[in-house]
Formats: C-alpha cells, structure tokens, sequence
C-alpha cells in the first residue's frame, strides 16, 4: 500500500551519485553544466521525499528507472523557454495578452541583423562623433505624418507620461471626463496624470463635453489641453465631444498646446476593409494638433513602442526630459519600428506586407477556404466525437484599437460530444504549440484570421491531439 511504511520507501531512493552514473543522466552532463544537473537531481529527490511524506508514492514510482526519467522529464521542462510562441485562433488581431502585433519575417531579420552588430545607434556617421538615437526615425515619420519631429520610447503609456511630466509638470491639464479612461491592465489617464506630476483638470459630463467647457476651465495654470481616443469604449447616444477643429481653435486662442492620445495611431485608411473611417496619424497633424502619441504594436503593426509626433519645440522639451532617458526605446525596437515604417513607403504599400493589417484585411473568401478545409479534416478525424460547422461569426481588432468595430467572417466551430467545450479549450492550451480559442454557447471556435503562416494547416492536428489528451 502506498505510503503505508513511509521509512522503506525512504530507503529506496537511489543515492544522487548512482544517479549521476545513470547513462540519460551522463547524456545530460554532456549537453548541460553539472552545476545545473546536480541542482535538478536534488530539487527532484526533495520532491519524492516529500511526496512520501504525503503518501502520494508507490514503490514503483521509486525503482530506479522511474526516478531517472522523472528527473529528465523535469530538466527539459526547466530547459524549454518560458515564453512561448502559440496559436492565436481567437480573431482577436491584436490580442494584448498574447503579444499584440507580430513581425514580417523582413522586419525581424532586420532585427536580428542590429542585434547581432555593432550599429550607429548614437554615433553620427558624418560627423565622426555621437549621435542621436533619435534621429533615425526623423525622415520616415516626416514622409509619413507630415510631423517636423519625433521621439520614440517604450510604449505609449511612457509616451503620455513623458509628454505630460514635460509639458504640465505642477500645471493643469484639461481632459473631458467622457476620456478618461482605463485601458486594460494598468493604464489610466487619471492615474498618468497623477504619476507625471501635472493636474488633471476635468470638464464637461461623462457623455457630453462642450468647446465652452473648455475655454471656462482654462486658467493661468493651465499647461495642455488633451484629448484621448476612448480606444475600448463608446459612448453612445446623446453625445457631444469636441472636434479636432476646435481643440485647435482653443489652443491657438489662448496660446496653449494641444495634445491627443491616439492610441492605436493608424497610417492608413481603413474603411476598404469595411472597418468605420479611424481618424490617421496624418490627419490629425494635418488639422493643427501640436503633439500626437500613439503605439507601435497596435494597428501600426509593428514592436511595442510610443511614438510621440508634432511640433519641434515641444518634442525637443520632452527629449532634453531625464524621464526620457528612462523610458527610452532599445536598439532591436528601433531596427524593427524603421523597417516597419519603410513597408509604409513601399510601392506594394503595407497592408500585404504587415502581419496585422494583412489579418485585418482577409476577406471572407479567403478565410471560408480555410475555414472549410480545417472543417473537413476535423470532420473525418473527430467522427462522432464532436459536431463541426463553420459559421458567420465575429471577430476584433482588439488591443484598444477599434475594439467596437467588428471584423465579419466565417468561423469552425467544435461542439464535443461526450466532454464540454471548456475541456477541449483547456486541453488546446497545453499542447505543443498551445492554441488559444473562445468558447462560445457550448463550443470551441476556431477563427482563420488570425492563423499565421501555415497554421491553417496544422491546427486540426493540434485539435485531434487535444482530443486525445481528454480520453487518456
Ligand atoms: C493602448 C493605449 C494606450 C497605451 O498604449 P501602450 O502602447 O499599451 O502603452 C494609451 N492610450 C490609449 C488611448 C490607448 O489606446
């Protein structure tokens, strides 16, 4: 009986030196440091002790043979990468929690190229002395935004804070309280505001803010007024926001800057693809804005990354900031945010080229070709052990980034029969690659959209193996 004379199974386990002569055990002391073999050998032998302790051991688990393989199986999960590539098979284009944006193979080449060499990173090729990290970017957004400059940092969050602990450092700021919103985590203006140092001046009602609210909240304290896309939300109904115009009315009136948080920032017009007209990058500098913040790895498609566009004056401030130096971009982003920034001014333009828009851009065509063929598999495969359909379904663009706006296309769908759809979801999460889904009114939906490269063709395999792992 299991744990019944707890001492005799004590004895039975093999000393750490046997083990280390054990031929798999050799094997690993030729591929890993011994320092390392050793530690797992004894943290393994710890946690037999302790289960006999618990009576959760046999003596079978405790021959020898049972032992070795126990420790190797716990070195190669030590050894595998914690930070896994998955299958996003949500629809959710840009999925937050899992890494938002991917890059074209080109992009992360480029990447690679930079970290693998030494780069002019801060060094000025033509002057033969240092350089500004920020000057490679200048021409490209110029091109792309008709901004005079640009500072790049660590995300949009560091871009917010760094523009208002420049500009509104102890002085007002003017929001309207429909935007002062949280975006999934930890990001919420209110709480910015209050990290960067400035004062947030709230005005108008939750669903209606006035250009008068404005002008009647402006004092001699008054830094910024700004104004932030409410990325995850609508308000809808009996609305009123100020326009882009009269921010800028505003702001040139009384001489104050104006500064909007775009948050997902796009470059180019997206209504071909049946998504409602987001207002661009471009436009907004075009109408007067003076500042504009948005993210690298939203609809822009490229590394995580907070642009900040506009005015010289006031990015210079905001470069010559030490906060700036905190929050600064490393090299690998930069190489990869360059090289997504020129598949912008390539003739083939980027929605072929950039994994999000082209996910984005999918017609429902192409996506039912796939959606059939994975349906087909799985129907001879899983016969009788689940009903498939591929039906209309929904999915995101997420990511705080035209979140409301629905990408229409078809989807399979994976009703188990004997087990619920919850199982096979959890199961689909711990395969090799794990594949992430929704389950929606009793069943498991796979979404082609946002299926990379080939993985239209090995997700019902993945699948069958889920299915496996229930019955077993
Ligand atoms: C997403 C978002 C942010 C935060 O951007 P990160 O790049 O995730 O730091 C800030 N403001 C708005 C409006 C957003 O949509």
């Amino acid at each position: 009986m299991a744990g019944s004379n707890p001492e005799a199974l004590f004895s039975l386990i093999p000393s750490v030196d046997k083990i280390l002569f054990h031929p798999k055990i050799q094997r690993l002391l030729s591929v890993y440091s011994s320092t390392f073999v050793k530690h797992i050998v004894t943290s393994t032998l710890n946690d037999l002790r302790n289960s006999i302790r618990k009576n959760q051991l046999t003596q079978e688990n405790l021959n020898f043979d049972s032992v070795v393989d126990r420790i190797c199986v716990v070195a190669e999960r030590r050894l595998r990468p914690n930070l896994l590539t998955l299958v996003n098979a949500t629809g959710v284009v840009v999925h937050t929690n899992l890494g938002r944006s991917p890059l074209s193979r080109k992009v992360a080449e480029r990447i690679l190229e930079v970290a693998t060499s030494y780069s002019n990173l801060e060094y000025d090729l033509e002057k033969g002395s240092r350089g500004q990290r920020n000057s490679h970017l200048n021409s490209l957004i110029e091109e792309l935004t008709g901004a005079q400059a640009v500072l790049a940092v660590n995300n949009n969050a560091a871009a917010v804070l760094l523009a208002l602990g420049t500009l509104a450092k102890g002085k007002e700021v003017i929001v309207s309280r429909g935007e002062l919103i949280e975006i999934g985590g930890s990001f919420r203006i209110p709480e910015v505001m209050a990290q960067s140092g400035a004062i947030l001046r709230e005005v108008g009602a939750t669903n209606r803010t006035h250009p008068r609210d404005y002008v009647q909240a402006i004092n001699e304290n008054t830094a910024l007024i700004l104004k932030v896309h409410t990325s995850n939300y609508r308000i809808i109904g009996f609305t009123r926001e100020i326009s882009l115009d009269e921010l800028v009315k505003i702001g040139r009136e009384y001489n104050l800057p104006t500064m909007m948080d775009l948050g997902s920032g796009c470059l180019v017009d997206l209504s071909p693809f049946g998504l409602p007209d987001e207002v661009t990058v471009q436009e907004v500098i075009a109408k007067g804005i003076d500042i504009v913040s948005f993210s690298g790895d939203k609809l822009l498609g490229g590394p995580q990354a907070g642009i900040l566009v506009g005015e010289k004056d006031y990015i210079s401030l905001m470069g010559a900031n030490p906060l700036a130096r905190a929050l600064r971009m490393d090299k690998l982003t930069l190489a990869g945010l360059e090289a997504t920034l020129q598949e912008y001014i390539s003739q083939a333009g980027p929605t072929g080229s950039i994994p999000t828009l082209a996910m984005i851009g999918k017609s429902s065509d192409e996506l039912m070709i796939d959606a059939q063929e994975i349906a087909q598999v799985l129907e001879s495969e899983l016969r009788g052990q689940a009903q498939i359909s591929v039906e209309q379904g929904i999915g995101r663009v997420g990511g705080g980034a035209l979140p409301m706006s629905d990408l229409v296309g078809p989807r399979v769908s994976i009703r188990p029969t004997v087990f619920s759809a919850a199982r096979l979801e959890n199961s689909l999460r711990k395969g090799d690659p794990p594949v992430i889904t929704i389950v929606k009114e009793g069943s498991v939906l796979i979404d082609p959209r946002t299926l990379l490269d080939n993985q239209a063709q090995i997700i019902p395999g993945l699948i069958v193996e889920a299915f496996k792992r229930i019955k077993n």
